[in-house]
């Protein structure tokens, strides 16, 4: 098998295991000794059909998901969930609170206004989202809470989730960067979402785990593919499927279950943060932009105390296969996802140049 050389730290489209990838190069090629390349072969085929149930059924296992909750496989990224939780869940009088802790919970505010009325619960926007609001003002009327759990740009996370006002409401969930990351109570939620390209796969699929008993409440003509209620009547094959998309994110949770599950992955996913948010404090030249206690486990920023040649820490980083670190837009710095995938290693990797870049400007 190859070994590669590099380790790469990109937030989206993020590192895949390596396992994982030739498995997929294998599939591409030759699908089970079929002769066919999996991109070849019918979505009604009985190998697909059954792939589609065994990574179904995965989810079930590793997430503990419980009965009236399906789970779909869907298309149009993250970004198609935030206009399609609303069209199916708002009336246009009905009122929704989305508590706003980045771009990606703007975005879906953004979506949802045009469906019915939102009511931001919270907001952190001021303070250029350097931290997860405590306290929240929901209207007691709202469907259901919108929250982001892991905040992929600004590199904060919900250590634990906000209770819903409404007795009759629910949360939903944009899971897109931090999914199988570690355990999750679903019974919480009505929705939770996430797209494949950062913590299960490469783009082109999204996991929908939907609550059954939240659909169907109003009535909306909607658009036969952003109808839940299709998609889980057709077990996620209502069209053509992202086959080979949904086969690389299958070999990415039979390599998550081989490890012991969730569980153990927040176990590993704690000690790479907290090797890296160590050597954040302790090296002079770096610091972390975010209020401790809400730091991700999954997207860690940092930034120089000092203005510096930031492209010359990044050129520093490149030389020694240390990839795509160069922070988003609208922090600056640097940014370092330790997915899943990134093994422990790359963020030893990492910690060791940091601190080499300390001997050499220090
Ligand atoms: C990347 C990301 C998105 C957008 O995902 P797409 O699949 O590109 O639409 C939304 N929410 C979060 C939290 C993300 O990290």
């Amino acid at each position: 098998m190859m070994k590669r050389k590099i380790y790469q730290f990109s937030a989206g489209p993020a590192v895949l295991n390596e396992i994982v990838l030739s498995d997929s190069a294998k599939a591409a090629i030759d699908f089970q000794s079929s002769g066919l390349s999996l991109m070849e072969m019918s979505h009604r085929s009985k190998p697909v059909e059954s792939l589609f149930q065994e990574t179904t059924d995965l989810v079930k296992n590793l997430l503990n998901v419980p009965s009236g909750y399906h789970v779909l496989w869907l298309q149009g990224g993250a970004s198609l969930q935030f206009a399609m939780i609303p069209m199916n869940l708002l009336s246009d009088d009905d009122i929704a609170d989305y508590a706003d802790t980045g771009l990606w919970s703007y975005k879906a505010i953004k979506e949802s206004k045009k469906f019915g009325h939102v009511n931001i619960s919270s907001s952190s926007r001021l303070s250029n989202y350097n931290y997860i609001p405590k306290t929240m003002e929901q209207n007691a009327q709202s469907k259901y809470l919108h929250i982001t759990s892991n905040n992929t740009i600004y590199g904060t996370q919900y250590k634990e989730m906000p209770e819903v006002l409404n007795p009759n409401g629910y949360l939903i969930g944009d899971m897109s960067s931090d999914i199988f990351s570690r355990p999750l109570d679903l019974s919480q939620f009505g929705l939770i979402y996430a797209g494949a390209q950062k913590n299960m796969g490469p783009a082109g699929i999204t996991m929908v785990i939907v609550r059954e008993d939240i659909l169907g409440k109003i009535d909306r003509d909607i658009p036969s593919y952003l109808d839940y209620k299709v998609h889980i009547e057709k077990q996620s094959l209502f069209n053509t499927p992202p086959v080979f998309s949904l086969f690389v994110v299958n070999r990415t949770l039979n390599f998550l279950r081989a490890m012991g599950g969730v569980k153990e992955m927040e176990k590993i996913n704690i000690r790479k943060a907290g090797f890296l948010y160590a050597e954040i404090e302790r090296n002079s030249l770096f610091t972390s932009p975010i209020t401790k206690e809400d730091q991700s486990l999954m997207n860690v920023p940092f930034v120089f105390k000092q203005g510096r040649d930031e492209n010359h820490f990044l050129s520093f980083c490149e030389k020694r296969g240390l990839m795509t670190l160069k922070g988003h837009r609208s922090v600056g710095g640097f940014r370092a996802s330790i997915y899943n995938a990134m093994p422990v290693e790359g963020v030893m990797a990492l910690v060791k140049t940091m601190q080499d870049y300390e001997d050499i400007k220090g």
